[in-house]
């Protein structure tokens, strides 16, 4: 893309400064000629910058996309992490049972084989 761009930005640039030239020359019998010249150089400027813009752009949104794919899965792996660590979206949740203390009634979890608060077996 970029092999076709550049030549035709640059003959764009050259009828442009020629037709320029001419103008300032003050040529009368070219004049017809000049505005062609003049019209064409401008087409192909526009053409060319067009042409040379496509090909520096695609390769950089090729590059954005190949960096920047793992990235979003790196973040989205963690933000899924985390929420499963939260279990937000588990259904696996883990339901802590608790009993009661029959000396002090203080709430131990369910495999303590002392309470932590009076220290006596349960
Ligand atoms: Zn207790």
């Amino acid at each position: 893309m970029r092999a076709i761009g550049i030549p035709v930005l640059v003959i764009g640039i050259i009828l442009l400064i020629v037709s320029f030239v001419n103008f300032a020359g003050g040529s009368i019998s070219g004049a017809a000629g000049n505005m062609i010249t003049f019209a064409l150089g401008g087409i192909m400027l526009v053409i060319g910058f067009g042409l040379v813009g496509l090909s520096i752009v695609r390769p950089l949104s090729k590059y954005y996309a190949s960096e920047g794919a793992p990235g979003i899965k790196i973040a989205s792996k963690s933000i899924g992490d985390g929420l499963k660590d939260s279990n937000v979206f588990s259904d696996t949740k883990k339901e802590i049972i608790k009993i009661k203390c029959p000396h002090c009634r203080y709430l131990e979890s369910e495999d303590a084989e002392f309470c932590s608060k009076c220290g006596k077996k349960i």
